[in-house]
């Protein structure tokens, strides 16, 4: 199965953050990041008063149904010490399941395609960087990214 994994981070050394959490996905049980976006610098959406984010992409394939994959992406915030303190608030990583290719999960643990992911450019944006006609598993998100452009988004070297 392939999936479209969400990383974020606003704490500590947020380039880190990100090349610890791609090391940890590689490491889970038959399970490969096959393409990274390019890394941006967001800023905060939902509550303001943190330092902007740091969001990247990973295209993932891997053997690990959805259900797995949920529970090893809290695995691996839990490995970085996340506590959930405010919601939409600070945090040292958020690893998140956007896309398991075109299927649709609605369990109570698990929802997929992720239910925010078209009103957030630092999604979106980075979409376009592994999907590069706009058609993600049969759904074409440029309108959606029209929609929100206005939120700031900046391409950072990784
Ligand atoms: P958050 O605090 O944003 O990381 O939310 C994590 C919680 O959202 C988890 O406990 C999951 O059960 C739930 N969740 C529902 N759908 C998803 C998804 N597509 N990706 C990650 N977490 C999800």
């Amino acid at each position: 199965m392939e999936y479209i994994l969400s990383v974020g981070t606003n704490i500590g050394d947020r380039k880190e953050n990100i090349e610890r959490c791609i090391e940890s996905v590689n490491l889970l049980p038959g399970t490969e990041v096959v393409k990274t976006s390019a890394l941006y610098e967001t800023e905060p959406v939902g509550y303001d008063d943190q330092q902007n984010f740091y969001n990247i992409l990973l295209m993932v394939e891997s053997k690990l149904e959805p259900n797995e994959m949920l529970g090893a992406c809290l695995g691996i915030e839990a490995g970085f010490g996340r506590h959930r303190v405010i919601r939409f608030g600070p945090r040292i990583i958020d690893v998140d399941i956007i896309f398991a290719e075109d299927k649709v999960i609605e369990t109570e643990n698990l929802t997929v395609p992720h239910p925010r992911y078209s009103e957030r450019r630092f999604v979106l944006q980075p979409l376009l960087d592994l999907f590069e006609n706009g058609e993600v598993y049969g759904t074409d998100i440029k309108p959606m990214l029209q929609k929100i452009s206005d939120q700031e988004i900046e391409k950072i070297s990784f």
